[in-house]
């Protein structure tokens, strides 16, 4: 009992406290003269501009006392509070800041709290000086009674010990006893007191806790935003450097891989004696590093599709004349080497499309050389351009072998390559439809694909039309 009384007031904590509720007298007064006058201020002009600049103002006011009172509230009560409010989103603007504040729990709890410290000032900073007026007056009760009968032993005790007093009896006997247990009362109540005083700042910091910080649930999705941010910062980043690393790693092939191409393209000059084995493997070789330099520059065109890079000259084109190009281009790979027809047409009046057309050029190019690689002999390629829907359109068709129904959709995947394709080794790395899709589509255009097996594929190219 004593071990708790004198632990009680030696703990510097009950005197932080008592401090608070001392404090919180002056503070609760003018934290109330300040909300009345700012919101009645404020309220009587809402109806214009200048009102609602003072409410807001009064509400930054009211929401800056909160962070003082919030501070207050951890360094003398101990309280553990929560931040008042959550960092900003990143660009918000000021309309959106005063929509969340507006909106945000702990602005309305900690304008309760700021007018509730008024009323709770006053009794709590009576409280204590009462209770401890009161002790500190039982406490002194035996001095006082002591002195007086040392000093004025003939005078009648004071008034309130009269009935004890005896003029016959040993002087002042009872009455001291009195005064004495006055006393040990006083001696009581002041750890008492201390005590219930430490206890009333202990609710006071739970009801601070309540309402000056932002809800557990709050502070748990900002770090979970916070933490997906960071991830995703991360992931871009990683994104970034696997893109930059693809592009110079394919920039930096390109330039052996052309030397290689040209240093056997020489040795394989026509004329040139050479062991008739030594020729096959060159010509080997020479195909090889063709095929490597158009997947290295497949590669790279993906990797600065990718990253944003593409540079396209997009502007009105001629599609039939670049149709035609193409066709001339590869017709002798469908007459000489192949048993192919490979026709073109284009509907009459057809506007100009808006696209590169040298990347155009590449993408008809692949599509059909596509058609020629997996039709076979005997087999009709057609190129036809016409509009519909206030757009160009190039249909490339095939009587071909086809594509499978669950492969169609993954024609325009990087490195897809149909089974039969691959068992045929057409040549291909699977990177060319994607390419067309990424080109097609950085040109404001689109590429489509049907087909049945064994019947034939087509293929349907759209494009922006030039403005009229
Ligand atoms: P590549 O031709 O280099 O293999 P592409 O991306 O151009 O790569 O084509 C991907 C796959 O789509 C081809 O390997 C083939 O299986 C299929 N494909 C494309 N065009 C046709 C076509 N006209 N007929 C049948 N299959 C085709």
């Amino acid at each position: 009992m004593v071990d708790q009384a004198l632990a009680v007031l030696t703990n510097g904590e009950t005197y932080r406290r008592i401090l608070y509720l001392l404090l919180a007298f002056p503070l609760g007064t003018a934290y109330f003269v300040l909300l009345v006058t700012g919101l009645s201020t404020g309220g009587g002009l809402a109806v214009i501009i200048v009102g609602i600049g003072i409410l807001w103002l009064t509400m930054e006011g009211w929401l800056l006392l909160a962070r003082f009172e919030r501070q207050l509230a951890i360094q003398l009560l101990g309280a553990n509070i929560p931040p008042i409010s959550l960092p900003a989103p990143a660009g918000e603007s000021w309309r959106q800041r005063i929509g969340r504040t507006l909106t945000d729990r702990v602005t309305w709890t900690s304008l309760g709290y700021l007018l509730v410290e008024f009323p709770f000032g006053i009794a709590s900073f009576t409280l204590v000086l009462v209770l401890f007026t009161v002790s500190l007056a039982f406490v002194l009760t035996p001095v006082a009674y002591v002195l007086q009968v040392a000093f004025r032993p003939q005078v009648p005790i004071d008034v309130n010990f009269a009935p004890f007093i005896s003029n016959n009896g040993p002087p002042y006997g009872a009455a001291f006893l009195v005064a004495l247990l006055v006393g040990v009362v006083g001696v009581v109540m002041i750890p008492a007191s201390a005590a219930a005083l430490s206890g009333l700042g202990w609710l006071w910091a739970r009801f601070a806790e309540a309402t000056l910080g932002v809800s557990q649930s709050q502070v748990q999705l900002a770090a979970a935003q916070a933490e997906a941010r960071t991830q995703q910062v991360r992931a871009e980043r990683s994104e970034q450097s696997r893109r930059e690393l693809i592009v110079n790693a394919s920039h930096e092939l390109r330039t052996p891989v052309a030397s290689i191409s040209a240093h056997v393209e020489s040795l394989l000059k026509p004329g040139r004696p050479m062991d008739d084995e030594v020729r096959k493997y060159l010509t080997v070789v020479a195909t090889e590093t063709d095929r490597l330099g158009s997947l290295v520059d497949d590669v790279l065109a993906l990797a600065r599709a990718d990253a944003g890079e593409l540079h396209l000259d997009i502007r009105p084109v001629d599609v039939p004349a670049v149709v035609d190009h193409v066709c001339e281009a590869l017709a002798p790979l469908a007459r000489q080497e192949r048993t192919l027809s490979l026709l073109h047409s284009a509907a009459p009046d057809l506007p100009r499309a808006m696209a590169d057309p040298d990347r155009l050029t590449q993408v008809l190019t692949n599509l059909v050389r596509n058609a020629l690689n997996h039709t076979p002999d005997g087999g009709i390629i057609s190129v036809e351009t016409t509009q519909a829907d206030g757009r160009v359109v190039i249909k490339v068709s095939d009587t071909g072998i086809g594509i499978d129904p669950e492969d169609l959709h993954r024609v325009f995947d990087r490195f897809f390559r149909s089974d039969q394709s691959r068992s045929r080794d057409t040549g291909g790395s699977g990177l060319g439809l994607a390419i067309a899709r990424d080109l097609l589509s950085a040109m404001g255009g689109s590429i489509t694909a049907e087909s049945t097996p064994g019947v034939g594929s087509v293929f349907l190219v759209s494009l922006r039309r030039e403005a009229a």
